[in-house]
């Protein structure tokens, strides 16, 4: 059986993002996934990455988190929130993240989630490799996340940009860096400014693309042999290969 995790980020469980984490629930549970649920806001969630992620200190001194996280990996001495939520994320084939975009981005609660269980030395950093060699590679993740505004907003030449160049810190800052294979991202734009049909289809379209989700092409991110890691300078396409991955539209 396979395993899905959904990081569900709203404050309000009748919301339009609770219908579509339920939806998300059912729809995979019925296409053979065993699907768990970390509900944030429910489980009061800290977003805080500090002192308090950890049982024992590296530094008391001066608290420097990629040391602390690293030290944690090595003496077992992460606290029982992130433990729970870095077990749960250990055994998922697919982690979907559902959230409403706050700020052009994650609302804080999911991106302190990511700062503090997307830990230095657990799924990054010195000796585990990134993107495409990253940490979890062979596991799919994917967005699904609700707008205030029309898609058109989200258009090559609209008012808040592409919706891939609005998604690329968390597409390929936080998913492709640390090895996922990166689904297309789902979008429900305005829920709110909508009728009740129209939401019904906003879900009936996301059901569909979960029954559908063991065959969805990922995004198309470059190989890390893509490019040059070591020349004056380090982190440029290699000569003559072309393409970005930045301004290629994901399905809209
Ligand atoms: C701090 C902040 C920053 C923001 N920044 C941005 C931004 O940068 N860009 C942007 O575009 N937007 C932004 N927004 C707007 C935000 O993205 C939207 O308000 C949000 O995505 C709407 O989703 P929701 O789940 O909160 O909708 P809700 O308002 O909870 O729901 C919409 C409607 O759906 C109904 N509903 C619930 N369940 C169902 C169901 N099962 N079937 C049918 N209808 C149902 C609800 O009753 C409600 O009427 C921001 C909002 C905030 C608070």
């Amino acid at each position: 059986m396979k395993n899905a995790l959904i990081i569900y980020a709203h404050p309000e469980p009748k919301s339009f993002n609770a219908a579509l984490c339920d939806r998300a629930v059912s729809v995979l549970s019925e296409v053979g996934y065993e699907v768990v649920v970390s509900d944030l806001h429910a489980q009061n969630f800290s977003p805080l990455l500090d002192r308090p992620d950890f049982t024992s200190a590296a530094d008391p001194d001066y608290f420097k988190p990629q040391t602390e996280q690293m030290q944690a990996v090595e003496g077992d001495s992460f606290a029982a929130e992130l433990k729970s939520e870095m077990d749960k994320l250990e055994r998922a084939d697919l982690l979907i993240f559902q959230f409403p975009l706050w700020w052009f981005g994650l609302p804080a609660i999911l991106k302190g989630w990511v700062d503090r269980v997307f830990a230095m030395g657990f799924a990054y950093g010195p000796g585990i490799g990134n993107y495409s060699r990253g940490r979890f590679k062979g596991r799919k993740a994917m967005l699904s996340l609700s707008t205030g505004g029309p898609l058109s907003h989200f258009a090559n030449d609209g008012l808040s940009g592409a919706l891939d160049v609005v998604l690329w810190p968390i597409q390929n800052g936080m998913l492709n860096f640390t090895g996922f294979s990166v689904l297309p991202p789902f979008v429900a734009p305005g829920p709110a400014r909508i009728g009740d049909n129209e939401r019904a289809a906003l879900l009936t379209a996301w059901e569909a693309r979960l029954r559908s989700i063991d065959e969805t092409r990922p995004l198309n991110f470059h190989d890390l042999d893509d490019f040059d890691l070591k020349g004056p300078e380090p982190g440029r396409l290699k000569p003559g290969i072309t393409g970005r991955t930045v301004g290629q539209r994901s399905g809209l």
